[in-house]
Formats: C-alpha cells, sequence, structure tokens
C-alpha cells in the first residue's frame, strides 16, 4: 500500500466530533500515515494538543489564522514560542493574508503575518502560509521577511498564480494542492501545477473542508487525499506509487521528521 501525508487538515473542528477514531483508522486504511492538523485559533489549542497527543500519526501546529486576527490583536511571539515546546508542535501557523473575506483589517493581518515568521525564524519550525486574494502582499511581506534572516515554509492549498508559486518556490517554500485541483473548473489551477517541480509539491485535503472530486461538496477527510494525489499523477505523469512517495519525502524533509 501506498504510504502518504495530510498535510493540512482541522481535526478539531465540530465536524469530526465523536468520529475521530474511525476517520483516522479509515486514513490509515487508505496509508495516510502522518497527518497535520493545523491551528486557527489559540482558543483551541489545547484540544489541538490533545488530538496530537492522543494519536501517532498526528502532528499539530500552532497559528492563527487571517480571518480571527481581530480576537488576537495583541498578539505576541511568546504566545506562539510557548505552544511550540509541545512535542508533536511542528509547524507555524495557519497564518497569511485573506483579502477576499477581509474578515479583519488587511494592516492587522499583515502585522500577525510578520508575527507568525518571527516564530518561524526563532523555532525553526516550517510557516503554513494560507494567502486568498493577496499574492503580491503575500509576497512582498514573504521577501522583506526573508531579507531579515532565513525561514522554511509552504503555501497551502495553492490555487493562485504561477508567480506566486514560483517566487515561494524560489524562497525554498513547499506548494501543497488540496482538492481544488479535482474539480471540473480547475483547468487553469492544472496547468501551472503541470510546470512545478514534484520535489517541492505536498499534498493536503484541509478537511473538513474541500472535498476532493467525487466527494466535492460533501464533508472532507483525510482518507479523501488520495484522489488529489491521483490527480496530481496523471499531471506529472508518474503513477500514485512515485507520487506518494515523493509528497511523503518532502514533507518529512520540510518538516524535519
Ligand atoms: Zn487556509
Ligand atoms: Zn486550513
Amino acid at each position: 500500500m501506498n504510504k502518504i501525508i495530510d498535510s493540512h487538515c482541522h481535526l478539531n473542528f465540530p465536524q469530526f466530533k465523536g468520529k475521530l477514531n474511525e476517520i483516522i483508522k479509515r486514513a490509515s486504511d487508505n496509508g495516510i500515515y502522518r497527518m497535520l492538523t493545523i491551528s486557527t485559533k489559540l482558543s483551541e489549542i489545547s484540544d489541538i494538543e490533545a488530538i496530537s497527543n492522543s494519536y501517532s500519526e498526528v502532528y499539530n501546529s500552532v497559528g492563527v489564522h487571517p480571518h480571527e486576527c481581530m480576537n488576537y490583536k495583541d498578539l505576541s511571539l511568546e504566545d506562539l514560542i510557548k505552544h511550540t515546546k509541545s512535542s508533536k508542535c511542528i509547524g507555524i501557523g495557519e497564518s497569511g493574508l485573506d483579502f477576499y473575506y477581509e474578515n479583519s483589517p488587511k494592516e492587522l493581518q499583515i502585522k500577525l503575518f510578520r508575527i507568525h515568521i518571527e516564530a518561524a525564524r526563532k523555532s525553526s519550525l516550517p510557516l503554513i502560509v494560507h494567502t486568498r486574494n493577496a499574492d503580491n502582499e503575500t509576497i512582498q511581506v514573504l521577501e522583506d521577511e526573508m531579507k531579515k534572516g532565513v525561514f522554511k515554509g509552504l503555501i497551502h492549498c495553492f490555487s493562485t498564480s504561477k508567480e506566486l508559486a514560483n517566487r515561494a518556490i524560489n524562497m525554498g517554500f513547499y506548494i501543497s494542492l488540496s482538492g481544488i485541483i479535482t474539480f471540473n473548473k480547475s483547468n487553469e489551477l492544472r496547468d501551472i501545477i503541470k510546470d512545478l517541480p514534484l520535489n517541492k509539491l505536498l499534498v493536503e485535503t484541509d478537511a473538513p473542508y474541500l472535498a476532493p472530486e467525487p466527494y466535492r461538496g460533501k464533508c472532507n477527510e483525510p482518507s479523501y487525499v488520495l484522489h488529489t494525489a491521483k490527480i496530481l499523477a496523471e499531471l506529472k505523469n508518474k503513477n500514485l506509487t512515485t507520487i506518494a512517495e515523493t509528497t511523503t519525502e518532502n514533507f518529512n524533509k520540510l518538516f524535519n521528521l
């Protein structure tokens, strides 16, 4: 069986309440041998840590989603760093800029984004970047911060421009692909992915959101990452085993596992 990793899911979300055992078993049964459950706000971090401490295959991050910035106006570097000490914490985020919903003012999103970058630098953990309708600003902040001192990271749920992908890769970043690449309308995105280097790609579900075809619209779960990997295999003219092995290697390298 292929071994594969879901680089981004939200296992603490209410959709999974009371179902986590079966969902993680179904993931294992399908070869998903590691999952990274992502923090979106600090108020959920103890739930997230409880999950990653209960399941050997689950790791976690710490961070504040751009949607949540208004609730964490005074976020400090130390607020993030203290949670990186937990044994299963391997990443900072998700953090970044979401100017599509713009639930928080742009300036505040940028301020918190920079604090997360500082935490990534200080902890040497990769930064998990969420970006929507903010390509230019995201790249600007990342490139500007990179000049002050290096840090590692990835663009999660990549669904925008070739320019963003290439500039992120030039900085040493990885690109994580979600179920969006399986959607009918995603021709342009699939064309971009054909040209991206396989040794920089990861796969994710972003579960419970963004279920890939043929489950589009339903509740997503880590085992479905295989459907995204299959489409990536087609785009790269490789078999599923190669895609599973390479994306797994990429993940383990980035997250130092
Ligand atoms: Zn996100
Ligand atoms: Zn997410």
